[in-house]
């Protein structure tokens, strides 16, 4: 079912004023959906779903407004269309989708890491440009754009800028990178907080709407299987802290050992260098937890052993 006045289109789905365009290749993540308010001071949100139709977007109309959810360059990816335009984030991330330098630290402390390597040819390939942020965000604020307001939920942890944003007039949620997907959550950045995604996923529950959506899937979801594929999507959490445990209540283990067995990416996907690395900087992270609330502890020799 949709929401009131959307149609389908073979983009996505719209009505007069607002339209969303699903993301070609999302399940590469390489493009994320989109977001288009049309109206006197309309609004392009996440531009990154479609090369085609958002540069023909962009050649047809002047969208006075770019709002990216959180830095992450598949959701950026065709900023660059609307170079002349104004900017908006959410302050934390602000200085990320301003400075490529600035976003390389915030993605990985070791800049010569598969995933830096990946993030800076990208960037290159994708014309990913530094843009000024005109206005920052922050938890609370309503953005209105044509006839629609929006309002603005800090939901960091992936990234610690990211925002969901709740459509007011037709009560739909975007949560962007809280993104239900069968993979999990992604925690894999030096700036990424397991803490705070989980706060986030509980303040998710706590905010009404009639449809959800995601940033990765071409779908909206209602509250119960929102509720259900969000309930599932915070277990991943709690599974991987088990099953760490679990592993090394057998034997010690390094971090690679806890990696090659599975516990964030399955086998068959850790042949791919960049998932890899991304399982052995969320291990990391839970080890981290671990150690702080005295369940495990690394020895001298990098080795993890339970308590
Ligand atoms: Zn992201």
């Amino acid at each position: 079912m949709l929401p009131n006045k959307f149609q389908q289109t073979d983009q996505g789905i719209r009505r007069d004023d607002f339209e969303i365009i699903w993301a070609r290749n999302s399940k590469e993540f390489f493009f994320s959906n989109t977001f288009l308010i049309h109206g006197k001071k309309g609004l392009i949100i996440d531009p990154s779903a479609n090369f085609t139709y958002i540069q023909k977007i962009a050649a047809h109309r002047e969208i006075p407004r770019v709002l990216n959810s959180h830095f992450h360059t598949d959701h950026r990816a065709l900023n660059h269309f609307f170079s002349y335009a104004q900017f908006l984030c959410h302050h934390l991330d602000a200085p990320a989708i301003s400075s490529i330098t600035k976003c390389l630290e915030y993605v990985d402390n070791d800049p010569h890491s598969p995933y830096s390597r990946w993030v800076r040819d990208f960037s290159r390939m994708m014309n990913i440009q530094d843009h000024y942020i005109d206005f920052s965000l922050k938890d609370g604020d309503i953005i209105t754009a044509g006839n629609i307001d929006l309002k603005v939920f800090h939901t960091p942890g992936h990234t610690p800028g990211h925002i969901a944003l709740l459509v007011i007039p037709f009560k739909i949620l975007i949560t962007f990178d809280i993104d239900l997907t069968p993979y999990g959550p992604w925690y894999a950045n030096t700036v990424s907080s397991i803490d705070d995604f989980l706060a986030s996923i509980e303040r998710l529950k706590s905010i009404r709407a009639d449809f959800y959506i995601t940033s990765h899937g071409e779908r909206l979801y209602d509250p119960e299987t929102f509720y259900r594929k969000l309930e599932r999507f915070e277990r991943y959490f709690f599974d991987r802290d088990t099953t760490i445990l679990e592993f090394l209540g057998q034997n010690p283990a390094s971090l690679a050992d806890l990696n090659a067995s599975g516990i964030i990416y399955k086998h068959k996907l850790l042949q791919d260098p960049l998932k890899a690395y991304f399982g052995i900087k969320m291990l990391a992270k839970h080890l981290d937890r671990l150690i702080k609330i005295n369940k495990i502890q690394k020895d001298d020799k990098d080795l993890y052993h339970i308590l």
